[in-house]
């Protein structure tokens, strides 16, 4: 996973990051990564591993992208805790995100700087944020991007791999077009060089996204929208049969996920 990035990063491309939450959801991401022979990151939050169990979402992971053939990765998103952290590394996890976005500064660092020395123990990727990007439920009428002054302390300080940066964008869907600040984000990648990461990225305009990716953007989040397609298809499918067998149910939800995901794809191929 670092190594991809080093890739990336040099190269001014990103690579696109998907959650999953079930098998259908897994395998309309991976068809849709299979179809265009693209590399995936497969991302679970503690919500999912809960759902899941840990092992069980871990093989799911694994077993999947070697049963469809393609190349991606496993990773934390918004891990909340070192204990999570840790669990995650030692299930096998490839790359694993330390979210301490909404402590002070000081403290962020401090705990991001023990995951990095935990996670080099198993030569895993950690990514980290700095700044507050609203997440669901959460006001996004607070502004707190992230500056190049901060950024630069703190990857300095504790020598994350890659960073999560606030720049305008927040999770979940938004009701006016988000705002990307791109001169803001030129001067964070010019402070520190690492690879950023863009969350929100549902529903921020595909121009918008490839001038992020330009600009020093990396990994391109999305989960909402996913989630969104295909509880939407399916409710949809049981207001007009009564058909129970769920192998007939599923699949036209698998399939609008698959079709999100490829134009999510598209989008992040600069
Ligand atoms: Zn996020």
């Amino acid at each position: 996973m670092k190594k991809k990035f080093e890739t990336l990063n040099e190269n001014r491309q990103a690579i696109l990051a998907t959650n999953f939450y079930n098998f259908e959801t897994l395998k309309a991401i991976l068809l849709a990564a299979k179809e265009r022979n693209d590399d995936i990151i497969l991302q679970l939050t503690q919500s999912s591993i809960n759902y899941l169990g840990l092992e069980n979402a871990v093989s799911m992971a694994k077993s999947g992208l070697k049963y469809y053939g393609v190349n991606g990765y496993l990773h934390l998103d918004h891990g909340g805790s070192i204990e999570l952290v840790e669990s995650c590394l030692k299930a096998g996890f490839d790359s694993v995100m330390f979210d301490g976005s909404e402590l002070p500064l000081e403290q962020n660092i401090e705990l991001t700087r023990k995951v990095v020395k935990m996670a080099a123990l198993y030569d895993v990727n950690v990514e980290a944020e700095l700044g507050y990007i609203a997440k669901l439920g959460q006001s996004k009428e607070k502004v707190a991007y992230t500056s190049a002054e901060d950024a630069k302390r703190f990857v300095d300080a504790t020598g994350v791999n890659t960073l999560a940066v606030a720049i305008g964008t927040a999770h979940g869907f938004y009701k006016e077009e988000p705002k990307l600040e791109f001169n803001r984000l030129s001067e964070i990648k010019e402070a520190v060089k690492i690879p950023l990461v863009l969350h929100g990225g549902s529903g921020v305009p595909v121009e918008d996204v490839k001038e992020a990716i330009r600009r020093g953007i990396c990994k391109v989040n999305v989960a909402t929208e996913l989630k969104n397609a295909f509880m939407l298809t399916l409710k949809q499918i049981l207001n007009d049969t009564e058909e129970i067998d769920l192998r007939k149910v599923f699949p036209p939800a698998t399939d609008a996920v698959k079709a999100l995901v490829v134009g999510k794809l598209e989008m992040v191929t600069v």
